[in-house]
């Protein structure tokens, strides 16, 4: 792995990692590996609902340390969006990761972030984020996922709403997460690395895998998590695929 063609490692979480509350076997191995080997790992996740900080707690109980800065998430990146682009945000997210943006100006928002805000997304503010973009602001979507698995209950997510926004208000949204570009390429300039130079593994064929090709990456799909018979012919394009996350070593 000393000649690995890959720069850098980008780790889907759910489904590669972990799986709910279980470890996938040998994946705290096959991170130690890769920096061992000198090589830059970062963990790529649209989750909407947690923290960066909250996010390492969770990878650390498994046996993965991470630096501040290597876990991105989907409000993450749109944070560090905002603040490249020197944007006020007016930010209708869930009440877990309001915190994250707590940095930056807010006072006459030239901005609307829009994610999975639960009970948020009502009739008053859903009309006040319409007539902030109406108006002129940049709407950033935290994810454009249609809908989520609660338990039993299947619930709406963000996508939803963003397309409710973009349709009222003729605007089109930045989305954050996978499998937008932009998402792939905030990823990239934190190590700096061309997208050839490294390689998406993930268990979403789409949000992981295709979205990764596109953005220019090399792609190892993993058949945990998510992943259902078949999937490797769901996407065009020449990826890795492997059974899981410990047999990384071997394709690297
Ligand atoms: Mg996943």
């Amino acid at each position: 792995m000393g000649t690995s063609r890959y720069k850098a490692v980008f780790f889907d979480i759910s489904g590669v990692l972990y799986q709910g509350s279980e470890l996938i076997a040998g994946a705290p191995a096959a991170v130690a590996r890769l920096r061992e080997n000198g090589l830059s790992v970062r963990f790529l996740t649209n989750t909407s609902r947690k923290t960066c900080e909250q996010i390492r707690s969770d990878l650390s109980g498994f046996g993965i340390e991470t630096e501040a800065g290597e876990v991105i998430t989907a409000p993450s990146a749109a944070h560090d969006y905002l603040r490249d682009h020197g944007l006020r945000p007016w930010c209708l997210v869930h009440p877990n990761i309001a915190g994250e943006f707590a940095d930056l100006d807010q006072d006459y928002p030239n901005a609307v972030v829009l994610g999975d805000a639960a009970d948020g997304l009502n009739y008053e503010n859903l009309n006040r984020a319409f007539r902030l973009c109406h108006g002129g602001a940049t709407l950033v979507g935290i994810g454009a996922n249609r809908f989520f698995r609660d338990g039993d209950s299947l619930l709406l997510d963000a996508g939803p709403f963003i397309r409710a926004i973009e349709y009222a208000a003729s605007v089109e949204a930045v989305i954050m997460g996978k499998p937008s570009p932009v998402f792939f390429r905030q990823g990239l300039d934190t190590v700096a690395c061309q997208p050839g130079e490294v390689l998406m593994v993930g268990d979403d064929v789409f949000g992981d895998i295709e979205g990764a090709l596109r953005s220019g990456l090399a792609a190892c799909l993993v058949r945990s998590g998510k992943y259902q018979a078949g999937d490797e012919q769901r996407v065009a394009g020449r990826f890795a695929c492997i059974e899981s996350v410990a047999e990384l070593g071997a394709i690297l």
